[in-house]
């Protein structure tokens, strides 16, 4: 059965949905977006994507079509019709086209704003249960990683690249330090206890689950440090993790082939996870 997906003003099934080929988002990468996790038919932590969308919109001085408030009243009528219990909704703002290719910001467009779901979930239990492994890649990717925008080549060649290696994600290295995943931030836990993760600054975007988990370190007995750290400082950690919105918190077991600590999920990974599986049922809406 094919989806119900949303696209500019419609709730229309997939195949009838279409974007004109000079939207920007199409042409420039000129487009921002979000993923919120659906858990029992709700969203996690989405105020929180709300304002991040809103930030990402002006530091690109662009403005969405309708306000955030309408936009939730779009994903909650889209999780309805889609009936889904369980993944991802996705939304994409795009500064639209005024029907040219031009480099210049269009006067007179009309953004564009689409949705769909997914019911895949990667937040998997099993996953975290066994840890991922990662390859280190060199940070390719652009000087404004703080704003969420739909130019993710560079992060999906990463990912790739982990594929074809064997393993299953990216840490990205910029300047000999690790800036973050392909797509979710990268934190170690140093043998005294500390969580020490990269501070918030335009090399990485903002993870709304890092800030949630950065919030429950305390309940978890560790103390946080935001400093940079290097690859050779991870893989001698005593564990290694990650974080976004669709794996939550997930253990990274090894890096560039060496085991982080015994190789294995460690506990204060594990607690972090069950902490913050806590929070996200608390946050639904
Ligand atoms: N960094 C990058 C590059 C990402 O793509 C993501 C996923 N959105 C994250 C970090 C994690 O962010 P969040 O916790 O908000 O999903």
């Amino acid at each position: 059965m094919s989806r119900i997906v949303y696209v500019n003003g419609e709730f229309l099934p997939e195949e009838d949905a279409k974007i004109s080929i000079f939207d920007r988002g199409f042409l420039f990468a000129d487009g921002v977006y979000e993923v919120s996790t659906v858990l029992q038919g709700k969203l996690v932590d989405n105020e929180a994507h709300l304002v991040r969308l809103q930030r990402s919109l002006n530091e690109l001085s662009m403005t969405a079509p309708c306000s955030m408030k309408e936009i939730e009243e779009i994903q909650h009528e889209l999780l309805k019709r889609n009936d889904i219990k369980a993944g991802s909704l996705y939304l994409q703002i795009t500064r639209g086209s005024e029907g040219d290719r031009s480099f210049l910001f269009p006067k007179n467009a009309k953004p564009s704003l689409i949705m769909f779901t997914q019911a895949r979930g990667a937040h998997s239990e099993e996953t975290a249960e066994k840890g991922i492994s990662v390859i280190t890649q060199p940070d390719i990717r652009w000087q404004r990683r703080d704003i969420k925008t739909v130019g993710l080549l560079p992060a999906s060649m990463a990912k790739q690249a982990a594929i074809d290696a064997g393993v299953d994600d990216a840490w990205m290295v910029e300047d000999g330090y690790v800036t973050e995943g392909s797509s979710n931030n990268a934190h170690i836990i140093t043998k005294d206890g500390v969580l020490v993760t990269r501070p918030l600054s335009n090399k990485i975007l903002h993870g709304i689950t890092r800030k949630a988990v950065l919030a429950l370190a305390d309940e978890a007995g560790l103390k946080v440090e935001e400093r940079l750290f290097t690859p050779q400082e991870a893989s001698e950690a005593a564990e290694a993790f990650i974080t976004s919105a669709s794996t939550f918190v997930t253990p990274v077991v090894a890096i560039d082939g060496a085991p982080v600590g015994d190789g294995v999920p460690g506990k204060h990974a594990k607690r972090l996870r069950e902490l913050y599986v806590e929070f996200a049922i608390k946050s639904l809406s």
